[in-house]
C-alpha cells in the first residue's frame, strides 16, 4: 500500500453504474429480451418471464411469495397497501432513505414517524425504534442502508411483543444476510428495487416478498388494481393501482437473477480489499458490520471524523473528485424530513392531508430527537462500487484515499 507522495497518481477512470461500463448487461439479456418480444406477450399477466422471475426470487430470498412491480416505490407502496392503515396511522421509519421509501406512507393516508439512527451503522435499532412507537403505530419499515443489515433479531423481538409488522426495505441489500437468514425473509415484507444503480437492474423494476399468505394476497391483488384473477367471481376488491412489471423487464430481470449471487460476492470480496487497504488510517473509519451479518456494499462508505482533515469531509470529498472518484460526502444531504413535501406537508391539493391527523410529536422534527441522523449525515462518505471494478480499479481507490488522507490529514 505504500504511495509514493511526490508521484501523482495516474487517473483512471472507474466504471459507472450509470452505462455499460459498470453494468454487466449483455448477451444473456438480449436472448431473454428477443424471446419475450418474438412471443408477442409483453404483459405479465399472460407471459412467462415475470412468473420465472417470481419464482427464481423467492427461491433465491428462502420465502413463500414473491411479487414483482414497476419499481421499488411500487414495491413500497404495495407492501403498505397490503398492511392497509387506517387514516393517520403512524409508519415508523428512518430519515436516512429514499424518498421513493416514505412517499408511499403518504399516499396510503399514513404518517412517517421518524425514528433516529445509530451513527455508526446509519440503521434504526430497536432501541431508536421504541421511543418512536405509539398507540398509532401500524407498521415499521426498516432500511437495510448501503447494503449492511439492521438488527433484525433484536428490532423482530420489539416489533412481535407489540403485534406490529415490520417491512424491510431492501433496495441497497441484495445478498445480505444476519445469522445465515437473507434480510428481506425476517420481517414480514421484505421490499427490493431494480433500477438502474442497484445491486441487479432492469432501468426501473420492483420485487416484494413475504411469507405470510394473506400479506402476499394483498401484495398480488393490489398491484393488480385489485382484480381477483382466477377467482370464481373475480371483482376489483379494493382500491388499487396497476403496478405490474412487463415481460420485456422480467425477461431482462431474469437473465441479471442469474448472476446476482456472482455480483454479491464480487461486491463482498472488494469491500474486504478496501477495508484491508484502508483500516489503518487515522480520521477514517471501515464499515461497522456486526459479527453476524453480511453486507452486500450497495455503496462502500467511510465515515470521516472532519475535524482532522484539511477543508473536513467536504474536503476529503474534493481531494477525491480530483482523483476522479465520484464521492457523496453526506449522501443524501439532509434528513427527509428537512424535504419540502415533509417539511411543509405538500401533499393533495391544498388539504396537507393525511398530516392534518397527525400527533404533533409525530411531526415534530426538532434536531435535538435526532442526534444520530445528523451525526451520520455530516461524517458519511458515500464511495461509488459496482461489480466491473477490477483489482486495479480498487487498488486505485485505496491508493487515491490514501494519498488524499495523507495529504488533508491535520492530525
Ligand atoms: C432505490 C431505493 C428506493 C426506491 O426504489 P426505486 O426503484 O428507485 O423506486 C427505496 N428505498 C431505498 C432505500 C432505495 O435505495
Amino acid at each position: 500500500m505504500a504511495t509514493d507522495l511526490k508521484a501523482p497518481l495516474e487517473k483512471i477512470q472507474l466504471p459507472s453504474d450509470q452505462d455499460a461500463t459498470g453494468r454487466e448487461l449483455g448477451d444473456d439479456e438480449m436472448v431473454a429480451l428477443a424471446e419475450a418480444i418474438e412471443s408477442g406477450t409483453l404483459t405479465s399477466t399472460k407471459g412467462k418471464f415475470v412468473k420465472r422471475l417470481e419464482e427464481e426470487f423467492a427461491a433465491y430470498m428462502g420465502v413463500e411469495s414473491a411479487y414483482a412491480c414497476s419499481h421499488g416505490t411500487a414495491a413500497l407502496h404495495t407492501a403498505l397497501a397490503a398492511i392497509d392503515p387506517e387514516p393517520g396511522d403512524e409508519v415508523i421509519t428512518t430519515a436516512i432513505t429514499d424518498m421513493g421509501a416514505l412517499t408511499p406512507i403518504l399516499y396510503q393516508s399514513a404518517i412517517p414517524v421518524f425514528a433516529d439512527v445509530d451513527p455508526l451503522t446509519y440503521n434504526l435499532t430497536a432501541e431508536t425504534i421504541e421511543k418512536a412507537i405509539s398507540p398509532k403505530t401500524k407498521a415499521i419499515m426498516v432500511t437495510h442502508l448501503f447494503g449492511n443489515p439492521a438488527r433484525m433479531g433484536e428490532i423482530m423481538e420489539l416489533a412481535r411483543s407489540r403485534n406490529i409488522p415490520v417491512i424491510e426495505d431492501c433496495a441497497q441489500a441484495f445478498g445480505a444476510e444476519l445469522d445465515g437468514v437473507k434480510v428481506g425473509a425476517w420481517g414480514d415484507i421484505g421490499c427490493f428495487s431494480l433500477q438502474q444503480g442497484k445491486h441487479i437492474t432492469t432501468g426501473e423494476g420492483g420485487i416484494v416478498t413475504s411469507n405470510d399468505p394473506d400479506l402476499a394476497r394483498r401484495m398480488y391483488l393490489f398491484i393488480n388494481k385489485a382484480w381477483g384473477y382466477g377467482d370464481a367471481k373475480p371483482d376489483h376488491y379494493f382500491l388499487a393501482l396497476n403496478y405490474r412489471m412487463n415481460e420485456l423487464t422480467g425477461a431482462v430481470a431474469v437473465a441479471q437473477m442469474q448472476k446476482l449471487g456472482d455480483f454479491v460476492e464480487r461486491r463482498t470480496r472488494m469491500a474486504a480489499q478496501l477495508t484491508a487497504g484502508l483500516s489503518d488510517l487515522p480520521g477514517l473509519s471501515t464499515p461497522a458490520v456486526d459479527a453476524n451479518a453480511k453486507h452486500t456494499y450497495w455503496k462502500y462508505c467511510l465515515r470521516v471524523d472532519g475535524d482532522k482533515f484539511e477543508g473536513g469531509i467536504d474536503g476529503l470529498a474534493k481531494g477525491l473528485r480530483e482523483r476522479d472518484i465520484l464521492c457523496a460526502p453526506r449522501y443524501i444531504q439532509k434528513p427527509a424530513f428537512e424535504c419540502q413535501v415533509i417539511r411543509d406537508q405538500r401533499t393533495f391539493g391544498n388539504s396537507r392531508f393525511p398530516f392534518t391527523l397527525a400527533r404533533p410529536e409525530a411531526v415534530d422534527y426538532s434536531r435535538d430527537k435526532f442526534p444520530g441522523t445528523y451525526e451520520a449525515l455530516a461524517s458519511v462518505l458515500v464511495l461509488p462500487l459496482n461489480e466491473k471494478y477490477t483489482d486495479q480499479h480498487v487498488n486505485y481507490v485505496i491508493d487515491s484515499i490514501r494519498d488524499a488522507a495523507t495529504q488533508l490529514f491535520k492530525g
